[in-house]
Formats: C-alpha cells, structure tokens, sequence
C-alpha cells in the first residue's frame, strides 16, 4: 500500500513538496486553512483587479521551473515567465533615478559615469560575490542539516569560512563601493528577506549579484500563475488538497509523528510535513514537550525575527505610464527608516515599492486601469511600540499617498482609486499564521542560518518534517521552493 504523506500549509515550499513527493508515488494530502492554495504566494481579487498577496519578483525562474520540470511535464505549458529590463527602476529623494538593468556593459557604464572607478569595484564585487554564491548553494542552501555531524565537518566549517559572512551586507559593500547611492541600491535587497543590509550577513549581498546573473522575471497573471501551476500539476497527479481546514495538531506516539487532528477528527500518516510558520507549529500545533525539545514557547518568543509589511492593494481608474512593473522609493535618512524598522517605531518617512503588473500584463486589471501594489517595510508585532489601529492604518495610507502624489501620473491619484483593501502585520499573523505577523519568518541572522536554523528533519521526532521560510534555508520564494525539495528528499529516505 502506498505511504500517506499529510501537508500542513499550501505555501510555496508545502506546494513543492507536496508535489514532489505525491510524482514519486507517495499518497499525499495536503491541508490548508485558507480557501485558496499559496499562502504568502496568494491573490486579492476585487473589481475587475488581481493583486499579489505578496511575492512579486520572480528570481532566479529555473528554480521555480525544475519543480515541474521533476514531474515529467514542460514548465512552459503551466507557467510564462518574461525577463523585465529594466528589472526595476529606483528612486531617490533628490528626485535621481537608476534603472537596474541586466546589461552588464550597460550597468557598468552607467555606475562609472556616475562615480568613476565604481566600474572597478563593482565589477569585483559580482567577481567575489559569484563564488561566495556557490559555496552558499552547493554547501549551504542546497544541503540538509541532519545531524551535528553534517555542520561540523572540516569541509563544512572551511566553506563557511569562505563566505565571510561575519561582516555586515552594506559594509561589504561598501568596501567595493564608494557611491552611497550605488550602495543603497546594491544593499537594500536583504529587505527581502526581512534584515536590515547593517545588520544582516554580508552573504545577502548575493542577492543584487544574482539579479545581475539570471534577472528578474513577470510571471503572467501574476506570482499567484505560479501556486496554481503548481496546483493543478499536483492534482493531475491524484494529490488531495483539502482547503478551509485548519489542522489543530500534530499526534505523535513516543516521539514518532502519527497524523494530525481536525477538531475532533484523527487522520493517521506516515509521516506529516509542516509548511505552517515553524514557530506557530510549535506554539501551536505540537504540544508534546518531548517533540518540542529545545523550542518551548519561551525560547520561540525570543527567537530573532525578520520584519513585516505594511500593504495597499490599490485599484486606479486610469494609467499610470511613468511607472515601471516594479518601482523603489527611498526616503530621506535610509539609516533611520532602518533603525525604526528594526527597534519597532512606524518609519516617518520610508522607503516603499511600488509594483504595477497592469504596465504589462492586461489581465490584471480592466482595460486603461492600473493595479496598484504599495509595500512599506515596518516592524513586527514583537518589536512595534504601537498597535495598529485603525487610526494609525488611516494615518499611515494618508502618509504614504501624500508620498505617492509626488509623482509623476499619481498627483489625482485618490481620485481616481476604485478598489483600496491593505494587509498588515496583524493580518499576516491572524491570517497565514504568521508569528509575529514577521512576512518573512525567523530573521536570518548567524545563529538562526544553516546548522542553527530549525531543520526540515525535526530533530526531537521520526517521520515529521519542516518546510518554509522559517526553517532551512530560509526565506524568498526560490529559497522556500528548495526548502520543499530537501524535505522530499528528506522523506524518501525515512518512509
Ligand atoms: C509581502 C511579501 C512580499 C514578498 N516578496 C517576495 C518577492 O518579491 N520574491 C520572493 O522570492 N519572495 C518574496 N516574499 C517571500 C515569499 O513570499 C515567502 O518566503 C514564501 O512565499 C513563503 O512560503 P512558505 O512555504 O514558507 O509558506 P507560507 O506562504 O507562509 O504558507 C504557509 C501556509 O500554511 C497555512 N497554515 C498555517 N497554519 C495552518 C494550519 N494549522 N492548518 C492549515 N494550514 C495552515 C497558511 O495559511 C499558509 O497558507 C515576500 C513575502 C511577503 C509576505
């Protein structure tokens, strides 16, 4: 009889397991208590307008496509992925903007007439970052930490070494470069993981470098195409998905996972895969102590975690030509939009990204419309010295408009606004389970990486697994797609 796989979460990296496991002739089940498969990778709908929920840079594509590629079946019938050039477009206060482009010759030339000999540093900077990138993936990402013995090995510990990560990403940098609008826009991607560039691992400087490398790619319909590619592949192999169903807990029996319980329902496995955020599982959905081990509710409270988002889904009855698909805004200070993101004070004047698929994907939005997506990093719920009230929201949207209205196509933008709905932290946390409401889970810091981060093989019980942002290797939907992928490998060795 075939084995019984039950996934909790239809996030990215549950989706991706999932699947993999279900191709290689495993039963599996997947449960999500949402009404829509994704999670963070979801969709807004809403008068005639799609939004992502929240992804929208496509990185690194080949990842993504492998997953389907694994089935048997050819990516490009169940996904379109489309280079954009520029990737984005950037924004300073003064008004300068920088297109981050592909074109290397381009790109270079454009650095060096800015600041000559930026051409020098930066062309050292992909050189030296390049090979930091595959020791990262060849000895880090791509690699599943079992047991101690996987981390502390001479190899291992030589490979860390070389990726010098002690330092900090905008200090890195900064050793290449010497223009500090160039920094900022070489260094402000660890937001994407929810770090600060001054405090985050100087390996997230891989981040820019990788864009360079394979670019940023549009999805048609939006990041949400790629959930449902990832559905329906999964279903036309015999996968169940059960949506609206939140699982309430993982059984165990002596410290081996036996199924989940639904209210008052049992549903026994041979082995359950969490995607849910690893820190809610294990508030939450393990109550073992002994399967809890070292994660007891007080040390998951004061682990380190990653920032959050404020968002505006914004429908807007006309076009806005002047915009990019993904656009940046820096705000006056960026050390203090970050010292206020970080010590849990709503920034003053931040740093937000626009991003607006309408400018090229017709299916968004009706026709002469724009789809409007306005992210602002803040702090999560741990951090923040504020709650968010519906005052506060409302504060926050006029702050931000008032921002907006500044360029160029936005003056009347409210008047023109037909669909206006936001997520924020709160909503992250009571909606995806978030813990924290932190949109990028445990904050990748050195003692939450790799050997230290919580492992896709659950170290305190047999036959139960980990897959998602919070767990190895961490966050970005490229990352969480291999996060699945090691736990299926994880799996077929056990069951
Ligand atoms: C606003 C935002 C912007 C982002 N931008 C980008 C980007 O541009 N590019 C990029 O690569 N990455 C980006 N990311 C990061 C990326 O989206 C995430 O890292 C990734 O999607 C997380 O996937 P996951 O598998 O960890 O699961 P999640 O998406 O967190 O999904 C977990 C699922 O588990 C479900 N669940 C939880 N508990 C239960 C339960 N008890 N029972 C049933 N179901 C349960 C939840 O409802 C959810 O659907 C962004 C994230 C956010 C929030």
């Amino acid at each position: 009889m075939k084995k019984q796989i039950l996934v909790i979460g239809s996030g990215v990296a549950g989706l991706t397991s999932a699947l993999r496991l279900q191709h290689d002739g495993y039963t599996v089940t997947l449960y999500e208590q949402r009404d829509h498969v994704g999670g963070k990778m979801g969709q807004i709908k809403g008068n005639g307008y799609t939004f992502d929920l929240g992804p929208t840079i496509v990185m690194m594509p080949h990842i993504y496509k492998e997953v389907l590629a694994y089935t048997g079946v050819n990516p490009d019938d169940y996904i379109q992925f489309t280079p954009l050039d520029p990737m984005y477009r950037i924004t300073f206060q003064d008004g300068e903007t920088i297109d981050a482009t592909t074109d290397l010759e381009k790109m270079t030339y454009d650095f060096e007439q800015r600041t000559p000999g930026t051409a020098q540093g930066f062309l050292s900077y992909l050189n030296d970052t390049y090979t930091k990138y595959q020791v990262a993936k060849d000895h880090f990402i791509e690699k599943s930490f079992r047991k101690r013995t996987d981390f502390y090995n001479p190899k291992t510990l030589w490979n860390a070494l070389k990726l010098k990560t002690f330092d900090s990403a905008h200090h890195t940098l900064s050793k290449y470069i010497k223009d500090e609008k160039i920094q900022k826009m070489l260094s402000f991607q660890t937001l994407y993981i929810g770090i600060s560039p001054k405090k985050g691992p100087s390996i997230y400087t891989i981040i820019p470098m990788i864009e360079t490398l394979y670019g940023v790619h549009y999805a048609k319909g939006g990041m949400y195409a790629y959930a449902q590619a990832l559905e329906r592949r999964f279903k036309e192999l015999g996968g169940k998905i059960v949506l609206n169903t939140r699982v309430d807990e993982v059984l165990f029996d002596n410290q081996v996972a036996k199924g989940i319980r639904i209210k008052d329902q049992i549903i026994e496995a041979d082995a359950v895969v969490v995607n849910a955020d690893f820190p809610h599982a294990m508030n939450n959905l393990i109550k073992d102590p002994k399967v809890k081990g070292k994660y007891t509710e007080e040390k998951i409270n004061n682990m380190a975690y990653s920032c959050s988002v404020f968002l505006m889904y914004i429908g807007l009855k006309k076009k806005v030509p002047s915009l990019k698909v993904h656009n940046l805004y820096f705000g006056g200070d960026f050390d203090q939009n970050l010292d206020e993101i970080f010590s849990g004070t709503l920034p003053h004047d931040p740093a937000y990204y626009i991003y607006s698929p309408s400018q090229i994907d017709e299916t968004v939005a009706p026709l002469g419309h724009e789809a409007i997506y306005v992210l602002v990093p803040v702090p999560e719920l741990k951090t923040a010295t504020f709650t968010w009230t519906d005052e506060i929201k409302e504060n926050y949207k006029q702050k931000i408009f008032a921002k907006m209205k500044q360029l160029e196509g936005l003056e009347d933008m409210e008047e023109h606004i037909d669909f206006y709905t936001t997520m924020t932290p709160p909503d992250f946390e009571a909606d995806l389970s978030a813990q924290f409401g932190a949109t990028f889970g445990l904050a990748p810091t050195l003692g939450q990486s790799n050997y230290f981060r919580p492992k896709n093989v659950h170290p305190y019980a047999k036959k139960l697994y980990f897959a998602g942002s919070s767990v190895h290797p961490g966050a970005g939907v490229p990352i969480a797609i291999t996060s699945g992928k090691l736990v299926h490998s994880e799996v077929k060795k056990d069951v």
